[in-house]
């Protein structure tokens, strides 16, 4: 469904983020992508979305393809309308808006309000609690709720592949392990994920294949018990000896 082949972005003259990455997200499944910080991950959700270029200066080489056509020259919107939803590290919820007011807005782009409806029905079934708080002004939702929201958002156009960006960050173990089972839900309803996360232990335990990358390039690939059981991903990332 996605295919990213040898894939080259740099900020500038100076900073090479990303020096040749290839890797490949098929339709019914969810890749983790993991690497230390700097190695990489932000810029290549940034790349697949095509919000890199509203980084000035930044310059791509290679493709990427979703569903058999090349979106590696498309406008942000474009991409979302193909049905590539991004949630950005941080969240970025509308603080000021009510909950309400960020999940319609994640509707703008549903092709009918028939659509909107159906999208609407399924975040608050997927987050409860984002249907108690409806009102409530988003800025005032917990860490957990705003990551909730941040991805009920995403949902709300129905994408057929939808990028997280380190989701479980700064949360507390219980909401990670929670934010965890409803990746796989998401999954399991039929939306592909590409998750980039710190957490390998989350990651690999929602994902079905996984990357890591290091300094811009793809370090290590496979199943994610392929890497789960890596000694290298063992000792860098899990913890292990
Ligand atoms: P983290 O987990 O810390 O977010 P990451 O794996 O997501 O790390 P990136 O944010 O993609 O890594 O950064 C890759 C490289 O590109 C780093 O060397 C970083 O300093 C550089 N970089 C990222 N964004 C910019 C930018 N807007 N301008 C210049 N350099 C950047």
């Amino acid at each position: 469904m996605l295919v990213v082949r040898n894939l080259q972005v740099r900020y500038g003259r100076s900073v090479a983020a990303l020096h040749g990455v290839d890797l490949q997200v098929a339709a019914d499944s969810v890749l983790a992508v993991l690497g230390s910080n700097g190695a990489g991950k932000s810029t290549l959700l940034r790349t697949i979305s095509g919000t890199l270029r509203l980084h000035r200066g930044s310059v791509v080489a290679g493709q990427v393809e979703f569903a058999g056509k090349r979106i590696d020259r498309l406008d942000p919107a474009e991409i979302v309308r193909l049905g590539v939803v991004g949630v950005p590290e941080g969240r970025q919820v509308f603080a000021r808006m009510s909950v309400e007011e960020n999940l319609r807005a994640g509707g703008i782009g549903a092709r009918t309000a028939e659509a909107r409806t159906a999208a609407r029905a399924r975040v608050h079934e997927l987050f409860p609690v984002l249907a108690e708080r409806a009102k409530q002004r988003a800025g005032l939702l917990s860490g957990g709720e705003q990551q909730m929201l941040a991805i009920g958002r995403a949902l709300m156009s129905a994408p057929k592949l939808l990028l997280l960006d380190e989701p479980s960050l700064g949360l507390a173990p219980k909401i990670v392990d929670r934010i965890g089972e409803i990746i796989r839900e998401i999954h399991a309803q039929g939306t592909a994920v590409v998750l980039v996360e710190q957490n390998a232990v989350m990651a690999l335990r929602v994902a079905d294949h996984a990357v890591v990358l290091e300094t811009g390039r793809t370090a290590l690939s496979g199943t994610a018990a392929d890497l789960s059981a890596s000694d290298d991903v063992q000792r860098l990332y899990l913890g292990g000896h």
